[in-house]
């Protein structure tokens, strides 16, 4: 009997050959790792959940049918786990799976393996957060990733750490930037040709975007890419071309402050060989202090893997005034031959790209009383703008305050950090939006190191007596909206959409809700205890099909939602994993 060398890449099986004939064999959980193909496929093997998006290319969808239309009347809880001690506040991780074990991120940085039938801890990780730090939207992450037999995710002192997941040790380290300055993480890093890949937080404090690529399994760090004109990049510890042009979109040295965080992760299409990364406002808020478009922020840019180079970029609010940060996920789907890209920004309209040259094909509004454009011009790309930038503090009586403009979408966005979901099955994304507007001016401002770098004061107020929140199914060739369902509490958690002709996401309020893919009708929901601002994930095991999903409220609109956190006092707080079954 011999073993065959490099048989365990499946991640589920090895093979030995007894007497000629090749048998395939269950493979240990803790020798199988998860590899390269695992992330890759993602999104069709359904045992697992192996990376943030369900699949690199962020689409959200399951094709496991079991529970479905029908059967979902039998949804019930399997198990709760609690994330327990005293620490609660937002819990916006989305979960991964494999080989039986979840592996979640839990709000200060914890980090949590769990049997994923029984419920029962199988390790806890506390990272030891220092005083100073300076978290943007209370002290959430948005989970982690799997690669080897790593769990890698990032910290708000501004850290990527990985862990064995056998264990929860510390295997490796990296710096991501000063936490004194503003610089904290987040989101979960993606996983790409074995490397992981990450961008930082810290926009309203004047930090400079970068999206850095660290070697998975030793934490090395192979390029990094600076997210706003003027910055070099690396690769190898070597320069490696300088973002953009110097000065051709910012004025003077504005740039050298310029925010553009990456905060939120990115996507990657396996198809095109490509990252697609979300860059937060410019720098500061105030944008009569750097009249220009400001590249790159609030735009997509398309990375290089190897190298980090970019590809292609675009921008969706030029010299951008409301903190519409661009960071939400751009998401790869096909039509027909065309390899395109979705993407729904926070200022309120949806975007449809060609992912191969990031060249506009569609743009409309997702969202009700958008006021800050009227519409986006399909030959340029730009914004057509409707009057309603703060005014210059320069052209006030005395120079420290500008005309207040009530606009809308409201900085918290016409969608925010959330995941949408695309079913390839009914050709629909499924937006969590939000009507929400606000009373927004400008101030001087000068940038210190660790201090708001805003130079804009604010006031959000909802848009509608009757609802702020509305899950929406948009078909993006045509722009229009087949469903909604319309949710009092804004929405803020990520959706996901399955074979079963389902789409589920959570609420404020506490629900875990299914609706029918096709029409939007409510088949199924069950009240957690606490707000849901986290990111569902399913998955089979045992011939069954289970659902989890995060509940903790908090986040940041009770921090920085004004009208709207009074109209949702009284949601209290909570800290768990709750997993389903049918029964
Ligand atoms: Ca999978
Ligand atoms: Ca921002």
């Amino acid at each position: 009997m011999k073993y065959i060398s490099g048989a365990c890449e499946s991640g589920f099986l090895k093979s030995i050959t007894i007497a000629g004939a090749l048998i395939a064999l269950p493979m240990s959980s803790s020798a199988a790792g998860v590899t390269m193909d695992d992330i890759n496929n993602d999104a069709k093997t359904t045992g697992d959940v192996v990376s943030h998006g369900i699949g690199n290319q962020g689409q959200r969808y399951s094709p496991l049918a079991k529970i479905n239309d029908k059967t979902i009347k039998s949804l019930a809880p399997a198990y709760t786990f609690s994330f327990g001690g005293e620490k609660m506040r937002g819990q916006e991780a989305q979960p991964l799976v494999h080989n039986g074990v979840i592996y979640t991120t839990a709000s200060y940085n914890r980090v949590f393996a769990i049997n994923a039938e029984t419920g029962m801890q199988i390790w806890a990780y506390e990272h030891r957060l220092p005083e100073g730090i300076l978290p943007c939207c209370d002290v959430i992450n948005r989970g982690g990733a799997l690669y080897d037999n790593l769990f890698i995710f990032t910290t708000l002192d501004a850290l990527i750490v990985a862990l064995d997941t056998s264990n929860g040790k510390v295997v490796w380290k990296q710096s991501l930037g000063d936490f004194k300055a503003g610089h904290s993480a987040t989101s979960a890093p993606i996983i790409v040709d074995g490397k992981a890949i990450t961008g930082v937080a810290g926009g309203e404090f004047g930090i400079v975007g970068m999206v850095r690529a660290f070697d998975a399994k030793t934490g090395k760090l192979i390029w990094e890419r600076p997210t706003i004109e003027g910055h070099v990049g690396t690769l190898n510890g070597k320069p490696n071309g300088m973002t953009g042009t110097l000065n051709a979109t910012w004025p003077g040295d504005l740039w050298k402050v310029g925010g553009g965080a990456p905060w939120n992760n990115g996507t990657y299409d396996l198809e095109t060989d490509t990252i697609m990364w979300g860059v937060g406002n410019p720098a500061p808020w105030n944008s009569h202090m750097r009249p220009g478009d400001n590249l790159y922020g609030i735009s997509t840019i398309a990375l290089d893997p190897a190298t980090g180079k970019i590809k292609w970029h675009f921008q969706y609010t030029p010299n951008e005034a409301w903190d519409y940060d661009g960071t939400n996920h751009t998401i790869a789907f096909n039509k027909g031959k065309q390899k395109l890209a979705a993407h729904a920004d926070r200022n309120g309209f949806f975007y449809v790209l060609d992912r191969t040259n990031g060249k506009l094909v569609n743009a409309f509004p997702f969202v009700e009383g958008h006021s800050w454009a009227t519409s986006i011009d399909l030959k340029t790309g730009r914004p057509i703008e409707a009057g309603k930038r703060p005014g210059n503090p320069a052209d006030s009586a005395d120079g420290k305050k500008g005309a207040v403009v009530t606009v809308s979408p409201s900085f918290l966005g016409g969608t925010n950090w959330y995941g949408p979901t695309y079913s390839p099955d009914t050709g629909l994304f499924y937006v969590a939006s939000n009507e929400m507007g606000m009373d927004l001016w400008n101030e001087p401002v000068t940038y210190k190191k660790g201090a708001a770098y805003m130079g804009a004061g604010f006031s959000i107020k909802p848009l509608f007596d009757d609802y702020i929140g509305a899950m929406r199914a948009i078909d993006p060739m045509t722009g229009k909206r087949v469903w909604e369902v319309k949710n009092k509490a804004p929405l803020w958690a990520g959706a996901m959409s399955t074979g079963g002709n389902l789409v589920f996401y959570g609420t404020p309020e506490g629900y875990f809700k299914a609706v029918n893919a096709k029409t939007g009708e409510e088949v199924w929901q069950y009240n957690t205890g606490s707000g849901i601002v986290g990111s569902p994930i399913t998955w089979e095991q045992g011939g069954e099909q289970f659902i989890a999903v995060p509940s903790g409220w908090g986040a940041a609109v009770p921090l920085w939602g004004g009208e709207v956190a009074k109209q949702i006092e009284g949601i209290n707080q909570g800290a768990s994993l709750v997993v389903f079954k049918l029964y």
